[in-house]
């Protein structure tokens, strides 16, 4: 069997285990648990200049090759370009991407040294993945190196329609050097659509025909287990008393301006306003650990959501009754499953997102016999493996708080339906069948579409 190699921007920490290890990290272990595998990315730390030769580590099969990045290549390439001006882009938020022709140069410039380090470990049978928008480019470095192994792509992100990506400046430029990879994946038949159009459009029809949607998802059973298990404990059961038998509506999101936090924050409100017997009926947990703090914009959406939470707790609480609690730190994922077997109604509306792995979460978590009901926006690439949700337009937060509302009066039978067809959906494509799908795609002649 040809060794896997995986590229990502974060290489997974060779000690982090089970419960600490990224969303990545996760769905790849099957991958990677059966052959001989490398790892290949940034290590995580920074230093005086990016590294030319990568740190090895071994582990049995798998190996980690780390390379540092220079500060200044670390704040061009990754605040700068990728998260300053890509991912904004690719979210459709063309108006919030600034850029800047030296952040795009550092760009380049690490994916470049990324290929150079790269290319002398590849052995000739080597199959290469390459994860996220990070690196774009790499497939390209690679193949001006002379690299001629099967080279895969899968972007976790969504891909905007082809217009929007292409106003973004040097946004042509990142399509062409997809066309170096031989098999292009992307979270839905959305992104696909969007992605051939945008190859197309540059001439590039042949790698057009090498898009395929595969949905990522979870270990649906692995995540019941956990939340079954952490329902019972300790951490879940303070939370349970401190509620004093009132209803539990969460929310878990990085704190990130495409999650639409203002407007869940105010659809929440209009709940309050408009229907108001569910008052001191329900409370709201958001949990939103603070993410890419050093960017401006992630800073000032922080200001903003501490504004909304102190305007409607001071607007709608009783001394005995505060509506909305809101936290910005992580919480461990076991007590996190806990919490979302508990909530009555889970709250995912982000104004864009790739796939939004909290919604197969929150389903995954919820006891059979009394399931809780999952409040989903439209614009959500997991909307197609999860048709029992109640589906928003997260824009507007009326439509939030009558969605809501819904959701708070559902009957147990209606709820057992629905979620019977989403844990459906969210058991059938699971993380192993994502990695199994794209794996087959990489290793045979080309992408197979998967139907979402
Ligand atoms: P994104 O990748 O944009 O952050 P996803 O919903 O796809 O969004 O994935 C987020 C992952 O991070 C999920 O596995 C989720 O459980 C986890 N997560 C999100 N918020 C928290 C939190 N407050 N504490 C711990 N884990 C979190």
């Amino acid at each position: 069997m040809s060794r896997l190699v995986l590229v990502a921007n974060r290489v997974p920490n060779p000690n982090d285990r089970g419960a600490t290890a990224g969303g990545l990290a996760v769905a790849l272990k099957d991958a990677v648990a059966r052959r001989d595998a490398m790892w290949f990315g940034w290590s995580g730390s920074t230093a005086e200049a990016t590294a030319t030769t990568p740190e090895i580590e071994t582990r049995g099969r798998l190996t980690y090759a780390t390379l540092d990045l220079g500060r200044e290549d670390y704040r061009r390439y990754y605040q700068g370009f990728a998260n300053g001006s890509l991912w904004p882009t690719l979210h459709y938020r063309l108006g919030l991407s600034q850029f800047d022709r030296a952040d795009y140069a550092g760009y380049r410039k690490v994916n470049a040294a990324f290929g150079q380090a790269l290319a002398p470990l590849l052995r000739r049978d080597d199959l290469v993945w390459v994860h996220d928008f990070h690196l774009f480019p790499l497939g390209a470095e690679l193949r001006r190196l002379g690299v001629g192994q099967r080279l895969g792509f899968f972007l976790h992100v969504p891909f905007p329609p082809a217009g929007l990506f292409c106003a973004m400046p040097r946004g042509a430029e990142l399509v062409a050097d997809l066309a170096a990879y031989d098999v292009i994946g992307v979270q839905t038949e959305e992104d696909a659509v969007n992605l051939r159009a945008a190859l197309v459009a540059i001439g590039q029809k042949s790698a057009a025909a090498r898009v395929a949607a595969f949905p990522v998802g979870i270990d649906a059973e692995g995540f019941a287990r956990t939340a079954a298990k952490a329902a019972s404990g300790i951490e879940t059961a303070r939370f349970r008393q401190s509620l004093v038998g009132r209803t539990l509506v969460l929310g878990v999101d990085r704190l990130d301006y495409t999650k639409g936090l203002p407007q869940r924050f105010c659809g929440f409100a209009q709940l309050l306003a408009r229907f108001q017997q569910h008052r001191q009926r329900v409370t709201y947990l958001q949990v939103a650990p603070v993410s890419r703090g050093d960017v401006a914009q992630y800073r000032s959406l922080r200001r903003e959501l501490d504004e909304w939470v102190g305007r409607i707790n001071g607007q709608h609480a009783d001394p005995d009754w505060m509506p909305l609690r809101y936290m910005t730190r992580a919480v461990a994922r076991p007590t996190l499953a806990g919490f979302m077997r508990l909530a009555r109604v889970g709250l995912v509306t982000p104004l864009r997102d790739g796939m939004n792995l909290v919604a197969k979460e929150y389903v995954a978590a919820q006891d059979p016999a009394d399931p809780g009901v999952l409040v989903l926006s439209r614009f959500a690439g997991a909307v197609a493996q999860l048709p029992g949700a109640l589906l928003v337009n997260p824009l507007d937060p009326d439509e939030i708080a009558e969605a809501l509302d819904t959701a708070l009066d559902m009957g147990r039978e209606e709820r057992i339906l629905r979620w019977r067809s989403m844990e459906a959906g969210v058991r059938e494509h699971s993380a192993h069948a994502w990695c199994q799908d794209f794996m087959a795609a990489l290793e045979g002649d080309g992408p197979t579409a998967i139907a979402a």
